[in-house]
């Protein structure tokens, strides 16, 4: 008996498995074409500055509606995009549309500069010529390098510290700001915190959704509050969801939110639509 249910078992999961691989292979199949297709969009999600009550910036999104797969998370393909050695194409084209989107909302003589913040995949950020890449994209869309953020997560930073150190320096050089993502999530030590020349540090939304019910949680965003500031980086909660969670996140100090209660990530033309409606608002958060 025991051995039939190790074998049903055993098969179930080689059944899966090889579902899981054929769906993979499709992923990547229809990857491949996705840009040629025009199948690929970004869209943004501002984020909320508490001391001004202003949105000061935007992050760059990408989503892929698939004809032939539909939406397809970009969880599920950014994956496979590292394994196939996609992910190079995806966030050339991902930073060439956001510098242009950049250029484009800065152009309209807003009141006050809106910056562009993209996601770049450890592997990528690792390339001797990533930086020249930036450079080289910066020059192409005439973006003045101070609006563009690079988020990346701790990830990058495993076994090349001082490589890192390097390509951080040069993008400083470059002017370009530099965001880790996720933090509190990786594994790395707090040592390159304060040897890497960084900006802001984003918190997990994992220690921020349920901040407002548990103890550790506030311990642990007061923590990196305080942590950011001695170091003079600017700190970022993402995944703020309602405006309890804001509140506690304003009274420890943090500087900026970013979450569906300010607004979820939406295409290019709806997204200036409400972030003209929260900057015109004197108290947007206060009053709301
Ligand atoms: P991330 O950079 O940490 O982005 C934040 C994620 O949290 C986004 O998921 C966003 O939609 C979601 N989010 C924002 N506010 C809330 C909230 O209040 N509640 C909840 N539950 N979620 C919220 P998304 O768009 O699915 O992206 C997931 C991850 O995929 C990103 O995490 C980023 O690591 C990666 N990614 C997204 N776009 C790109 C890209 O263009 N290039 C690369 N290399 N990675 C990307
Ligand atoms: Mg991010
Ligand atoms: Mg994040
Ligand atoms: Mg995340």
């Amino acid at each position: 008996y025991a051995k039939s249910v190790a074998k049903n078992t055993y098969q179930l999961y080689e059944t899966s498995m090889s579902q899981q691989n054929e769906e993979t292979l499709k992923i990547e199949h229809h990857l491949r074409s996705a840009i040629e297709k025009n199948e690929l969009e970004l869209y943004y999600q501002p984020k909320f500055d508490l001391l001004t009550n202003r949105v000061t910036g935007v992050e760059a999104l990408l989503r892929w509606h698939s004809s032939i797969l539909g939406e397809v998370p970009v969880t599920k393909f950014i994956p496979i995009a590292e394994e196939t050695g996609l992910i190079f194409k995806l966030d050339e084209w991902v930073l060439k549309k956001a510098c242009e989107q950049s250029r484009k909302w800065n152009a309209l003589n807003l009141s006050y500069p809106l910056t562009m913040a993209v996601n770049i995949s450890p592997l990528h950020f690792r390339l001797p010529n990533f930086v020249h890449f930036v450079d080289r994209v910066l020059k192409k869309t005439c973006l003045e390098p101070s609006l563009l953020e690079i988020e990346i997560t701790e990830g990058c930073f495993i076994d090349n510290a001082d490589e890192c150190i390097i390509y951080l320096t040069q993008l400083k050089n470059l002017g370009v700001s530099v965001a880790i993502d996720d933090f509190g999530k990786g594994y790395s030590s707090l040592n390159y915190l304060r040897k890497f020349p960084i900006n802001s540090l984003k918190i997990d939304r994992e220690f921020i959704h349920e901040v407002e019910q548990n103890a550790d949680d506030i311990a642990i965003v007061k923590a990196i509050i305080f942590l950011s500031h001695e170091l003079k980086l600017k700190v970022v909660a993402e995944g703020t969801e309602t405006k309890e969670v804001i509140e506690i996140l304003k009274g420890l100090g943090c500087n900026e939110v970013q979450g569906y209660y300010i607004s979820e990530p939406l295409p290019s033309n709806e997204i200036e639509r409400i972030i003209s409606e929260i900057n015109s608002k004197d108290e947007f958060f206060s009053n709301s």
